[in-house]
């Protein structure tokens, strides 16, 4: 049977968020998602979506966009690991492009699918969601995921709003203390204004720093720019 999957949107933009902010990506954005964030503002429902296989999907990419030009490929949701049998055939198809690289953008918290994809990747970009900002405790889940990335350069984005919690903070820490991945505080935003000031993301930033070295505040530059 031939892989296929729902793909809600491929544009190309400049990358708004975490350590490698401001290279040109080719985004992939997949349908569904296996969590339901109180402040999720993307649109990742089958509406509108298109069914491609992974061959289709090469010809789609090399057909609209200049692939040579990107820095990497990012796999976006929704939650793009729901699709990681599409996501393997399809993966060694772009590989070859010179220097591509394959960024997976994922919620942290199937590391099953992960495992089955890890040698395919070249950037994690994984959140962990506090419960003060999503409704859901899923740190065991996030703590599992990042335990297992090791071998694929990986950074950590928490986006955090006015109610993150000490016990938070200390949960974000122990969680990656022993691996060294970096921490990427983003202050959660209400459309294009930073729902918290300056001052408060400051002394955000110094707690964590209080506590764990390799931490940096990055907001959501793609907001500011008025890009996708
Ligand atoms: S994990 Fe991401 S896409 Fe899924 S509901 Fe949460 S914010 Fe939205």
């Amino acid at each position: 049977m031939v892989t296929e999957a729902k793909i809600k949107e491929i544009f190309s933009s400049i990358q708004g968020e975490g350590s490698v902010v401001g290279y040109k990506q080719i985004f992939v954005r997949f349908c569904g998602c296996n969590l339901n964030c109180n402040y999720c503002d993307t649109d990742f429902s089958e509406n509108d979506s298109q069914i491609y296989t992974p061959l289709t999907l090469k010809e789609k990419i090399f057909s609209d966009f200049d692939v040579m030009a990107a820095h990497s490929i990012s796999f976006t949701g929704g939650e793009p690991l729901l699709w990681v049998d599409f996501l393997n055939e399809f993966i060694p198809l772009i590989k070859s492009t010179p220097d591509m690289k394959i960024y997976l953008e994922t919620n942290a918290t199937l590391t099953k699918p992960l495992l089955q994809i890890k040698g395919n990747l070249d950037i994690i970009a994984a959140d962990i969601k506090l419960p003060s900002a999503t409704g859901r405790d899923t740190f065991y889940l996030h703590k599992s995921f990042l335990e297992n990335c090791g071998g694929v350069q990986t950074f950590a984005k928490i986006v955090f709003d006015k109610n993150i919690t000490e016990d938070e903070i200390n949960k974000c820490v122990e969680i990656v203390q022993n691996s060294g991945i970096e921490l990427v505080l983003q202050p959660k935003m209400d459309n294009d204004i930073v729902s918290v000031d300056s001052e408060f993301c400051s002394l955000v930033m110094d707690k964590f720093l209080k506590k764990y070295k390799y931490v940096r505040l990055i907001p959501q530059t793609h907001k500011f720019l008025n890009i996708r």
